[in-house]
């Protein structure tokens, strides 16, 4: 039989929603379900062995009791239904810890304001001190953040971070509700500051307006407990998911394209991750943005509300949410599907044995192909022979290695200094300006990007590139000219 389990019991059975049960009665099924999931049956049953009161068991939409349904033979087709009595949110569900909830005071105006939700029996008093104590981040302020923003702060969302580097645009307007003609050229993110100060000027409200990189977004996330991606680019999508994967943070994701949306949760619990459902994004160019491809205005909106609506069921512990799935909207069509998205066990990031273990330590912008095809500056490299020829005269020279960790665990290469890409800016102290450095990586491109990383950074001392990387080098390598090695 199928066995439908409520969001509020759901823990205690391995977070499943459905299960198969092999048991032709409800009897036989309890059983079963004491076998798989031995925690479940405190919850369950009482000392004395009964069914808890607060449990309704229906079979279709007859409720059973144990008295005199439990040897019933259950046609195959059924499903089963485990209801418990449900009161105002269930804590074990909700991101915010019974102690904050408790720590969270209203005044008169704060309850009249919010007087719609309390009212609201899954939310209620309770619930809406859960929000009060919530601390969201929103990554990007345009055409998803303007709706996530202000649902968030009408909502009563204690504390929102925005991070958005960009400055309003003319063209922004037609989609970005939170700014207005007087923003145009006004930062994003002071824009959204002034708006979500109109809506309740007791939120406090937080800001970034440095882009994300991976060297700052740990730092930019942490302590929130929740980040609702409003990101337009690939490689802001795959650090935000990996950076919120590892430091433990649920991400509510939602994307536009035209007339298209998708909306989903990832990092939640055990769920999957972005990169189970898409492991890597299209290459760079193939597919067109928002900017080049177009949006109808309202469908920001329409995604960005969802969002908003699947960020307070997490603070709330209520509902059934997208974790684990993708709702994808048509709105040219009015089409709509929620498919699911299941936790790959080769998941680079979340999987069995995953490769990805910092964010520092990826490469982002090679990863999502936006390497620079032709430098601005001119960048001086040495070819695998004259480099060759600097280490056996022992020239004074720095040799730094920007390769993952794992590409130099199979070719370590000697005296190098080891720096990855995103550390280099804070780092650049580390080089001395009076001494040439080098930059190796495997195929000679990140070295590129590592000496125009340092350049931006202001760094002044002569910078060189491994010509071909050590792909090119390897024959000097392993023959006796490398005797260095
Ligand atoms: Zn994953």
């Amino acid at each position: 039989m199928k066995l439908y389990v409520s969001a509020t019991l759901r823990s205690f059975f391995g977070r499943n929603a459905k299960l198969d049960v092999h048991a032709k009665t409800i009897k036989e099924a309890f059983a079963w379900l004491e076998a798989e999931y031995p925690d479940a049956k405190k919850v369950l049953f009482d000392e004395d062995g009964r069914l808890r009161s607060f449990i309704r068991i229906y079979v279709g939409e007859k409720n059973r009791t144990p008295e005199e349904h439990w040897e019933e033979v259950i046609e195959e087709s059924e499903e089963v239904l485990f209801l418990p009595a449900i009161a105002g949110g269930a804590p074990e569900d909700s991101l915010i810890s019974e102690e904050r909830r408790k720590a969270v005071s209203f005044d008169d105006a704060e309850v009249e304001r919010f007087g719609k939700h309390m009212m609201l029996r899954e939310i209620g008093v309770k619930g809406q001190k859960r929000i009060k104590a919530a601390r969201v981040v929103v990554a990007g302020a345009g055409a998803l953040g303007s709706a996530v923003i202000q649902y968030l702060a009408a909502a009563g969302v204690g504390t929102i971070k925005v991070i958005d580097p960009e400055d309003v645009k003319l063209s922004d307007l037609q989609s970005q509700v939170i700014h207005g003609t007087r923003d145009v050229k006004r930062p994003k993110a002071a824009s959204a500051k002034d708006t979500v100060r109109n809506i309740n000027r007791s939120i406090v409200f937080e800001s970034e307006t440095a882009p994300l990189e991976a060297s700052m977004i740990a730092d930019a996330i942490d302590g929130f407990d929740l980040v609702v991606d409003c990101s337009d680019n690939y490689k802001a999508r795959y650090l935000i998911n990996d950076a919120c994967y590892l430091c433990g943070i649920p991400t509510v994701f939602g994307a536009i394209y035209q007339y298209e949306g998708q909306v989903g949760i990832f990092n939640l619990k055990n769920g999957p991750c972005l990169r189970c459902l898409f492991p890597t994004p299209p290459p760079a160019g193939l597919v067109p943005t928002c900017a080049e491809g177009g949006t109808i205005s309202p469908l920001s909106g329409i995604v960005g509300s969802i969002q908003a609506n699947e960020a307070l069921k997490l603070i709330l512990g209520i509902g059934e949410s997208l974790a684990g799935k993708l709702l994808t909207v048509d709105t040219l069509n009015l089409h709509s599907h929620i498919l699911t998205v299941e936790k790959e066990h080769h998941c680079t990031l979340c999987g069995d044995v995953p490769t990805i273990k910092g964010v520092q330590e990826f490469d982002y912008d090679d990863f999502c192909g936006l390497r620079e095809p032709e430098e601005e500056v001119p960048i001086e490299g040495f070819t695998p022979e004259e480099f060759a020829r600097r280490i056996e005269n022992k020239d004074p020279i720095t040799i730094v290695d920007v390769r993952e960790p794992h590409e130099r665990a199979i070719l370590r290469f000697p005296d190098a200094v080891v720096i990855p890409i995103g550390q280099l800016a804070r780092r650049k102290n580390e080089l001395d300006p009076e001494k040439d450095t080098i930059f190796i990586c495997k195929q000679g491109q990140r070295s590129i990007l590592a000496i125009n990383t340092l350049r931006e950074a202001g760094y002044q001392g002569p910078l060189y590139n491994l010509k071909g990387g050590l792909d090119a080098m390897k024959d000097i390598m392993f023959s006796h000219e490398g005797a260095w090695l």
